[in-house]
């Protein structure tokens, strides 16, 4: 096998096999980076142009019951400052948001109780009053399909659920018994069978992870065709089971974009905060490799810092709107355009 003779057969077929994934993988190097993200920008842009979406995100709650071993609001972190969002301090957020330009906002947060159906349908219901024109993306965790229902009925437009890894003993180390792969991916098809716009995604680096995890997680992405696709390096929190494992590369994160732009032409992609904060431009790294949407962030400055998924997490940046010309900009020097749009996916 070689690299860039399968990089040019994924570019025209969209579909590998499992080995030719994982040889793709295996065999990652700087030139064939290179390659990937020259076809990557290139499919892109017969979608896109030179469009890059904006979400606003907002961290609304970082109270979790779950215990992801590598998660920073995992439960058993005492450490954790825990704060969570009023219904108020979420529409202010929009307020802010929609006068900087944001047409999509997402709310992100842990597997809080206290935003049960009837909390979360509120909220979203007093946004979509609020902005008509605006998208509301969701990242809640899993829920039962009747939630997800109701939150749908209310008015979201987009859910957000990393798969966190295709291969379910790879997940079984990742996270602990209560929580398993199957029931991830029955929440990501309940969500589809819904009408979301639904989103997967897995972390690179993550402790324990192959080249044939990750060649799964290609796979899946490619059979499963996931409107938005969250990739990012994993890196650890001085306060969880992981500590000690090493962060994940991020010149493989922009490799693995690139590769998943080309198995998904159309994909809303993100540069994540993960990106940004391992690698200095690294949104910018992302966006080269073939992502096409950034998500600043719109949370209250008293409660960015304590949304500490990862150790020295970037919580400054485009929020501001000196921060949000400063993305502008940059983007601009690569030959991008940050637009105005609710930004869906092109089917
Ligand atoms: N609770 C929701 C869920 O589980 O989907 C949303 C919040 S969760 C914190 C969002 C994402 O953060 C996870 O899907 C995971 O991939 C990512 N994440 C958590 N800890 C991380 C770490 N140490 N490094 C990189 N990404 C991490």
């Amino acid at each position: 096998m070689n690299s860039l003779i399968l990089l040019d057969k994924l570019y025209k077929t969209q579909s590998l096999s499992l080995d030719e994934y994982k040889f793709l993988v295996e065999n990652f190097s700087a030139e064939n980076a290179d390659y990937a993200s020259t076809l990557a920008v290139k499919k892109r842009k017969e979608f896109y142009g030179n469009s890059v979406f904006i979400r606003g995100l907002i961290e609304i709650s970082n109270i979790c019951k779950n215990d992801c071993y590598y998660c920073g609001i995992r439960c058993s972190n005492r450490k954790a400052d825990r704060y969570r969002l009023t219904k108020e301090d979420i529409l202010s957020c929009c307020e802010v948001g929609f006068s900087l330009g944001f047409r999509t906002f997402v709310m992100q947060g842990g597997e809080d109780p206290y935003f049960s159906d009837e909390v979360m349908c509120d909220i979203v219901s007093s946004i979509k009053e609020k902005y008509p024109d605006c998208a509301v993306t969701l990242s809640l965790g899993e829920r039962s399909k009747e939630s997800y229902q109701k939150l749908f009925d209310a008015g979201a437009d987009r859910y957000l659920l990393r798969h966190e890894t295709a291969d379910s003993c790879h997940y079984a180390k990742l996270h602990p018994e209560n929580l398993n792969l199957e029931n991830r991916m029955d929440c990501l098809k309940n969500l589809r069978k819904i009408g979301f716009q639904v989103g997967c995604g897995f972390m690179v680096g993550s402790p324990y992870q192959s080249g044939e995890h990750l060649a799964k997680d290609l796979k899946f992405i490619e059979e499963f065709k996931p409107d938005m696709c969250g990739i990012g390096p994993f890196i650890p929190h001085k306060d969880t089971p992981f500590k000690d494992f090493s962060a994940g590369s991020a010149e493989l994160t922009c490799y693995l974009l690139s590769i998943v732009r080309l198995i998904h032409p159309s994909v809303l992609l993100p540069a994540t905060t993960a990106l940004g904060t391992l690698k200095e431009n690294g949104r910018e790294k992302g966006i080269l490799a073939g992502a096409n949407v950034v998500m600043p962030n719109l949370s209250p400055e008293s409660t960015r810092a304590k949304y500490e998924l990862y150790n020295n997490k970037l919580s400054t940046g485009a929020e501001s709107a000196n921060g949000l010309e400063a993305l502008r900009k940059n983007l601009k020097a690569i030959g991008y355009e940050i637009v105005e749009s609710r930004g869906d996916v092109k089917k």
